[in-house]
């Protein structure tokens, strides 16, 4: 958990946001979802919804009825994701400002990730 203030920005710059709440430990999903919006998978973190303001134009893409995602609708990139009904919204770790403090802390949707490659001890790639 950090209580630090995070900002962050989509690749071209149209959306951005701020985050003055808490926010939770960093997580990596593996699931089908994430792999084909991000192209690989996805590192994120979750805050109040309510803490969160956003400008630009954010599209939203009902991938499922339980969640909704988010992206900069010019230059693609995948910033939210936010389950139906669910108070806490997950934001993209990789669109933040550096220093962020935040660490990830485990991997999630293991079965569903890509067979290209293995999840290291370390949390990243490991070579063959
Ligand atoms: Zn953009």
């Amino acid at each position: 958990m950090s209580a630090e203030p995070q900002a962050g920005r989509c690749l071209c710059g149209n959306v951005r946001f701020e985050i003055d709440g808490p926010v939770s430990a960093g997580s990596i999903c593996h699931c089908g979802q994430c792999r084909r919006q991000g192209g690989h998978v996805w590192a994120s973190a979750q805050a109040p919804r309510e803490s969160f303001a956003i400008s630009g134009d954010v599209q939203w893409y009902a991938a499922s009825d339980t969640a909704t995602r988010g992206f900069c609708p010019r230059c693609g990139s995948f910033l939210f994701w936010h389950g139906a009904g669910e108070a806490e919204m997950s934001f993209s770790l990789g669109a933040l400002e550096e220093p962020t403090g935040i660490r990830v802390e485990k991997h999630i949707f293991c079965a569903s990730k890509g067979d290209y490659f293995e999840i290291g001890e370390d949390g990243g790639a490991r070579k063959p």
